[in-house]
């Protein structure tokens, strides 16, 4: 990690604290590794988030549908998805500085290190030649070549050790590809084990008679074991999906990087059930409808890229992740996974119940195909505050000199106005009363009547709030307010009525949805 990225992600994550986003979890206790609460501010961000993707999910597809299953489940459920058996990440410890590492991540990220050898040599070569030609470059450069191979070998040893769940390979694979500790620069390493991310506990009161049971890792099963009920009450038709969002646990390795990774983590999924044979054609329905849905955030379409799978999940015979451009770098922020039949034939075996479908236009039964779309909402919250937080400066002197700024999308916003009367006096703060009055029931408004309107606008633009109306005398004349944007910091003046509009056009979910339709 670049060392200024690195101090854009303790900026956003000191802010995120003082301006009641985000804290961490039981801090009076010295908090709890990888777990943290969303404070006043962070859960209006986090509702609106799940608004938006709620809204275009289920209202903006009619044939897709919520539920809101229980994190409890049925333990077979967990044999049945293959978590129990197969939910497992290698880790491998450094003798020297006694950390703890991902054995897979730390070979894809020499691959990703590799990749960037290759880019510089691209850069450097582009530089030189007028027209470039980057395809022919790459295919007969021979120190790109050497690099690509390496490349090729390695993700073939990585998905044939991950694949057969071979620890020793792959810890033969690390010791080949030279890793050290990036903190101890040793090589010093344990062999690589497997480790169950399932995090378990007991259900009943007597011990000897109670149930070993989990918390749920992926919220998707409990979308896979009402799926006969869903479609039976609704009368789904195929092609249709089943949204969720809620709460997953994972007993994660390596829990750093703030809210990235998280113990207790928050998932949106949708599965989309369709005929066998037509997974391909919906896994590019949903990657590209998906893609769609992130840009239009506006947090810049270049920090979104597409990343295959190389190596696939047990369930999974296509997968890719939509990488977001964290602060740590582009990482996964939402995964599209063509899931098979996987999932309902074993829940089907497990059960002994039939989990088919009876398709009229077909005249036949058969277990659907599964398109799964799962983002997180708390790395969807990270890339909205991480891209948003910006430090300004303003060349105007003294107190005024400089600001921080949440530019995030307006309708995410946790307030969309705030509304500040100049003085405490002169019957102004009756008039601004009236005024949020008017719009609360629209808009989340905030009210402020102390400190300088400077202070108040720094305070409103630390939070992300789109715009400040000010309501100073002449508004008791004839009923105008200024109106001041958040991000170009530019005032107006407009009547009072106006501000509705204003509000409703810029700062809505309906004006963030219709980007879609
Ligand atoms: P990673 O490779 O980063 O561990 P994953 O591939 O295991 O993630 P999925 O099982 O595909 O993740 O989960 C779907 C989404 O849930 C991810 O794209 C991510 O946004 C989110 N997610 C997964 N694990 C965590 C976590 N520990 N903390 C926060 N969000 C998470």
């Amino acid at each position: 990690m670049a060392q200024q990225d690195d101090n854009v992600l303790k900026k956003v994550i000191s802010h995120a604290k003082e301006y009641g986003f985000i804290f961490p979890s039981s801090e009076i206790y010295d908090g709890l590794s990888a777990v943290y609460d969303y404070g006043q501010n962070g859960v209006e961000l986090k509702n609106n988030i799940k608004e938006y993707w709620w809204r275009f999910m289920t209202q903006l597809h009619d044939n897709i549908v919520g539920v809101d299953a229980a994190i409890f489940m049925h333990p077979t459920t967990w044999k049945a998805s293959g978590h129990v058996d197969a939910f497992n990440d290698p880790m491998v410890d450094n003798k020297d500085s006694k950390k703890r590492y991902r054995a897979d991540v730390l070979v894809e990220d020499a691959i990703a290190k590799m990749e960037e050898k290759i880019e510089k040599e691209v850069e450097k070569a582009a530089k030189r030649f007028e027209n470039f030609d980057r395809a022919m470059f790459v295919s007969t450069n021979p120190r790109v070549l050497e690099y690509q191979k390496k490349i090729d070998e390695t993700n073939a040893r990585l998905k044939a050790a991950m694949g057969s769940n071979d620890m020793p390979a792959m810890k033969q694979l690390i010791a080949d590809l030279e890793i050290a500790d990036p903190i101890s620069g040793t090589k010093n390493w344990t062999d690589v084990r497997q480790f169950n991310l399932m995090f378990s506990t007991e259900m009943g009161s007597i011990a000897e008679e109670a149930n070993k049971i989990y918390l749920r890792p992926e919220t998707a099963q409990g979308i896979f074991v009402n799926f006969l009920n869903v479609q039976k009450t609704g009368r789904m038709k195929i092609p249709f999906g089943i949204a969720q969002i809620g709460k997953a646990f994972r007993n994660e390795i390596v829990a750093r990087q703030f809210i990235f990774r998280m113990r207790e983590f928050e998932q949106m999924e949708m599965q989309f059930f369709i005929r066998p044979g037509e997974e391909m054609k919906w896994y590019e329905y949903w990657k590209a409808k998906r893609m769609k849905w992130h840009q239009s955030l506006g947090l810049g379409e270049d920090n979104y890229r597409f990343h295959d799978h190389l190596n696939l999940a047990h369930y999974a015979n296509a997968a890719c992740d939509i990488q977001f451009n964290f602060p740590m770098g582009f990482k996964e922020l939402e995964g599209i996974h063509s899931r098979t039949d996987f999932d309902l034939k074993n829940h089907e075996k497990y059960s002994g119940k039939k989990l088919q479908y009876f398709d009229p236009e077909l005249n036949q039964s058969y277990i659907p195909f599964v398109v799964e779309t799962s983002v997180g909402l708390d790395r969807l919250f990270l890339a909205t505050l991480s891209k948003g937080y910006k430090e300004e400066k303003l060349g105007t002197g003294g107190e005024e000199n400089e600001r921080v700024v949440l530019s995030i999308p307006p309708a995410l916003a946790p307030h969309k106005v705030a509304v500040l009367p100049l003085v405490r006096k002169d019957g102004l703060p009756e008039k601004a009363e009236k005024i949020v009055n008017d719009l609360k029931l629209d808009f989340r408004c905030y009210y402020e009547d102390k400190d300088t309107i400077g202070r108040r606008y720094r305070r409103m633009d630390a939070i992300g709030t789109p715009y400040c109306v000010t309501v100073d005398h002449q508004s008791l004349q004839d009923d105008t307010v200024t109106i001041r944007h958040r991000d170009t910091m530019q005032q107006e003046r407009l009547s009072i009525s106006a501000v509705k509009n204003v509000l409703a056009e810029t700062c809505s979910m309906k004006s963030l949805l219709q980007k879609l339709v």
